[in-house]
C-alpha cells in the first residue's frame, strides 16, 4: 500500500502551519476540481489525494497520528464495514489518540488470510546522532493475543458458537439479478463465529493491545527522510499471514549552529570589524571539537571557509564532506562615547576620495554616477 505523502501531495512542509496547509489545499482543490477539468481522470485522482490529504492535515490528532505511525495509523484502524480486508484485525491506536477511528472496532480476522501492515515509526534525532550513529530504543503499539480468553473473545467459561447466519464459512452468497456474489458475512464479520458473552478484557477481539520495546540501529551518516526497515515488526497478519514491516523513518532535528546540506555541513560565523579589517584567529566548533580558524586581513562579509573533512560521512558514501563557514562581518553596537568618538576619528582619515580603503564603496559610486548622467 504504497500511498502518497500526504505532505508531498500537499506540497508543505512538515511543520507547515494550519494557515498554510489550509492554502495549499485550496490552491491544489481549484486546479483540479473535476469542474475544471472534465473527463480528465488524472485530474480527479489529483484532487482526491490532495482531499485526503487536507483532511487529515487539517485535523490536529489526525495529523498527530499521521506524523507518528504514517498512512499506517488510518489503513489499521479502517474496519467496521466492506473495507477491502487489509487490516482486520488492526491495531488499537484509539487509546492513544482519543476517539479517531470512533471506536468502530471488529471483531476479530476475516476468513481471508492476510500480510500484516507495514506501519512507520517518526524518529527525531539530534544532527550529531544522525553524524555519530546511535541506538535507541522505541515503544511501539502491538496486538497480542488476549490471555484471559485465549484469544478466542468469549468470556471464560464459553465458548463461540458457528454463526448462524453463514453456517461459519465467514462469507455469505447473495443473488444480485443474475449474479452471485460472495460477501463478508455482515453477522460475524468474516470470523465465522458467534460470541454471546464477550471476554470482558478484550471485549470479544481476542486480542489486546500492548506495547513492544524494540531496539533500533541507527547507522552513522543517515539524513532526513531515511528509512530504516524493521523486518516482521509491522502489524500482526491476519488468520495466520505473515506480519508487515515496521518502517523507522529519520527526522533530524534543526540545529543551533550548523545547517546540513548533505554531507556538507554551514555554518555563520559573526566576526568583529576590526578582525575583519585587522585579521586574526578565531575559535569554531566542528561535530568533532574546536578547530581555529585564521582570518586574514581585510576579509569580507560573505567570504566562506572551507574546512575539508569536516561535514558528515553518508550512510552510502566513502568520504567526509566539508564544513562551510560564512563569514558575517558584525556592525558593533550600544557604543560608548569613546568608542563613537575613536570611530569618528577613524572616519575621517578613512574617506578620501581615491577609494583606496574602500574599493567597493568607490566603484559603487561610480556606477550610480553613470546611472544618473545617463
Ligand atoms: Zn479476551
Ligand atoms: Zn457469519
Amino acid at each position: 500500500m504504497s500511498k502518497k505523502d500526504y505532505y508531498e501531495v500537499l506540497g508543505v512542509n512538515r511543520d507547515a502551519s494550519d494557515e498554510e496547509i489550509k492554502k495549499a489545499y485550496r490552491k491544489l482543490a481549484m486546479k483540479h476540481h473535476p469542474d475544471r477539468n472534465p473527463d480528465n481522470p488524472k485530474a480527479e485522482e489529483h484532487f482526491k489525494e490532495a482531499k485526503e490529504a487536507y483532511e487529515t492535515l487539517s485535523d490536529g490528532q489526525k495529523r498527530a497520528a499521521y506524523d507518528q505511525y504514517g498512512h499506517a495509523a488510518f489503513e489499521a484502524g479502517g474496519m467496521g464495514g466492506g473495507a477491502g480486508g487489509a487490516g482486520a484485525a488492526g491495531f488499537d491506536f484509539s487509546d492513544i489518540f482519543g476517539d479517531i477511528f470512533g471506536g468502530a472496532r471488529g471483531s476479530g480476522g476475516r476468513s481471508n488470510v492476510h500480510r500484516g501492515a507495514d506501519l512507520r515509526y517518526n524518529m527525531e534525532i539530534t544532527l550529531e546522532q544522525a553524524a555519530r550513529g546511535t541506538e535507541t530504543q522505541i515503544r511501539v503499539p502491538t496486538m497480542a493475543e488476549c490471555e484471559t480468553c485465549k484469544g478466542t473473545g468469549a468470556k471464560p467459561g464459553t465458548s463461540p458458537a458457528t454463526c448462524t447466519t453463514c453456517g461459519g464459512h465467514g462469507q455469505v452468497r447473495m443473488q444480485q439479478g443474475f449474479f452471485s456474489i460472495q460477501q463478508t458475512c455482515p453477522r460475524c464479520h468474516g470470523t465465522g463465529k458467534m460470541i454471546a458473552s464477550p471476554c470482558k478484557d478484550c471485549s470479544g477481539s481476542g486480542r489486546i493491545k500492548q506495547h513492544k520495546t524494540l531496539s533500533v540501529k541507527i547507522p552513522a551518516g543517515v539524513d532526513n527522510d531515511d528509512r530504516i526497515r524493521l523486518s516482521g515488526e509491522g502489524e500482526h497478519g491476519v488468520n495466520g499471514g505473515p506480519p508487515g514491516d515496521l518502517y523507522v523513518v529519520i527526522h533530524t532535528k534543526p540545529h543551533a549552529v550548523f545547517q546540513r546540506d548533505h554531507n556538507d555541513l554551514h555554518c555563520e560565523m559573526p566576526i568583529s570589524f576590526s578582525t575583519a579589517a585587522l585579521g586574526g584567529e578565531i575559535e569554531i566548533p566542528t561535530l568533532d571539537g574546536a578547530a581555529r580558524i585564521k582570518i586574514p586581513p581585510e576579509t569580507q562579509s560573505g567570504k566562506q571557509f572551507r574546512l575539508r573533512g569536516k561535514g558528515i560521512k553518508g550512510v552510502r558514501s566513502s568520504s567526509y564532506g566539508d564544513l562551510h563557514c560564512h563569514v558575517i562581518v558584525e556592525t558593533p553596537v550600544n557604543l560608548t562615547e569613546r568608542q563613537k568618538e575613536l570611530l569618528r576619528e577613524f572616519e575621517t582619515i578613512n574617506s578620501d576620495d581615491s577609494g583606496h580603503h574602500n574599493p567597493r564603496a568607490k566603484s559603487w559610486m561610480n556606477k550610480v554616477k553613470d546611472f544618473f548622467g545617463q
